[in-house]
């Protein structure tokens, strides 16, 4: 089993055992419908079927975006003062030994 394929089926098992816990909790199949679930990058959305059951739809084609993480700062150790360099981080309290 790959890597994905592992995700996806935690991914379904989590849905389904939210959809069981909002059942117990006495939620109804109309309210919960369309309901939608980020998981990574899988999108699942909870649907009817023509049995009137509810199922979970993944969707295809899903494209994130992410923000970028921010850049660490290079951070002087004893003073925390923050630089561009590591050079200048390294200076900062370098003549205090
Ligand atoms: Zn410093």
């Amino acid at each position: 089993m790959d890597m994905l394929t592992k995700q996806r089926t935690t991914a379904k098992e989590l849905v389904q055992k939210w959809v069981e816990q909002q059942k117990n909790s006495g939620r109804t199949e109309q309210e919960l419908r369309q309901t939608m679930f980020v998981y990574g990058d899988e999108v699942m959305e909870i649907d009817i079927n023509e049995h009137q059951e509810l199922h979970v739809k993944e969707k295809e084609d899903i494209i994130v975006f992410r923000k970028p993480e921010p850049e660490p700062g290079h951070i002087c150790r004893c003073c925390t003062m923050e630089y561009d360099t590591e050079k200048d981080a390294l200076q900062c309290c370098a003549y205090i030994d």
